[in-house]
């Protein structure tokens, strides 16, 4: 086991640049080795802000560097593919952000890679799996408290995106958070998926926003998902789970609420670095400990695969106007539940 792990990020924008401030000023046991970016300039800049870090012109020049022992991928989706198979040929593990990859057809490639590697070595970036109120509730529902879970009403809400950002995102890099978190909260795969669209948000631009999920779980419970990403008070994320006998839910996530003139009040986080500013702690703090061994654990290959292929029929689903089943590979002993 190494006593500390050189790392090195592809992909340094804002996810990027907040997991190496992570890496670099909270958490023990890394160094940032090495950076890359599509922006060299971007690169340059990072890389100049760390210590003993080099900007290095491509992510495949971070993955095959001596120097590097593991590999952050924090690029965009559509390239996560290219550099988890790179990190897997190279024999190194690998944090990458979701989606693992934008389509379920690169996902299996991935799966496929990591099980002829033989061991674990990739974990995807499903941080709310990490997320205090998240886990309370998985322990409600477990518990069997509330009885055999039967919907469960999810909400995304972004106060605004950025302006690359694309109706198909919506669904497979908004959404895959709300399929991930459903399967782990429910212990379940999606069974079938429809979406609904109401009328836009005048806020969105060309932007389809928001729209309605519905997951049909393979035991029967139903999960909606609304995922609204111009929606101005700030970032909501909501999530109760119905039960036979009871109800649970996230709470309200402040420590103080300001009760005054006749109303209360509390703050809503601006974005995703503010509500799970903890669980991305713990997930990369867990990712470290498992790097340091060579291997991986958490949220899998498997879980970016089946996430994704949820995603890639919600697509299909939006596209024709009616609801796909959906059939996933069957689940390999390598990626058991834990
Ligand atoms: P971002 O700010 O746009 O950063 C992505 C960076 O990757 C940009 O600097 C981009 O450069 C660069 N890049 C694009 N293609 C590349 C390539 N082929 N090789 C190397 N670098 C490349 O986006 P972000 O918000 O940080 O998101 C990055 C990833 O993290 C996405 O997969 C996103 O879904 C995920 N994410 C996850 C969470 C979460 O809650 N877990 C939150 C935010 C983001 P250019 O701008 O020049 O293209």
């Amino acid at each position: 086991m190494r006593e500390n792990l050189n790392v090195g990020v592809v992909g340094v924008g804002m996810i990027g640049q907040d997991h190496i401030r992570r890496l670099t000023k909270v958490l023990p046991g890394s160094a940032v080795v090495a950076v890359a970016d599509a922006d060299p300039e971007r690169a340059r800049r990072v890389a100049e802000d760390v210590a003993g870090a080099r900007a290095l012109p491509t992510g495949q020049d971070v993955i095959r560097d001596d120097a590097v022992d593991a590999v952050v991928v924090t690029s965009w989706g559509d390239t996560h593919e290219e550099y988890v198979l790179a990190a897997i040929a190279a024999g190194k593990s690998v944090f990458c952000e979701k989606p693992l990859a934008t389509t379920q057809e690169a996902c299996l490639r991935i799966l496929d890679a990591e099980m002829a590697h033989g061991k674990r070595l990739v974990q995807v970036g499903f941080m709310r799996r990490y997320d205090a109120a998240y886990r309370a509730l998985k322990e409600v529902v477990s518990s069997g408290a509330i009885g055999t879970p039967l919907l469960m009403h999810s909400a995304h809400r972004n106060a605004s995106v950025p302006g690359h950002y694309t109706s198909d995102m919506a669904i497979n890099d908004t959404a895959v958070h709300d399929v991930d978190i459903a399967r782990w909260l429910l212990d379940d795969e999606v069974a079938a998926i429809s979406v609904l669209v109401p009328r836009r948000n005048r806020r969105a631009g060309d932007l389809r926003d928001p729209i309605f999920i519905l997951l049909e779980m393979a035991g029967g419970a139903l999960v909606d998902v609304e995922v609204s990403v111009n929606i101005a008070y700030g970032y909501d994320i909501r999530g109760e789970i119905v039960g036979e006998t009871g109800v649970a839910g996230l709470a309200e996530s402040n420590t103080v609420v300001v009760k005054r003139e006749g109303s209360f009040s509390g703050r809503m986080p601006e974005d995703w670095r503010e509500r799970f500013v903890r669980a991305f702690d713990a997930e990369l703090q867990e990712w470290l400990i498992a790097a340091a061994k060579g291997t991986a654990t958490g949220p899998s290959v498997w879980d970016g695969y089946a996430a994704t292929a949820a995603c890639d029929a919600a697509l299909a689903a939006l596209r024709d106007g009616t609801r796909k089943t959906i059939s996933l590979r069957e689940r390999p002993s390598f990626y058991a539940r834990p």
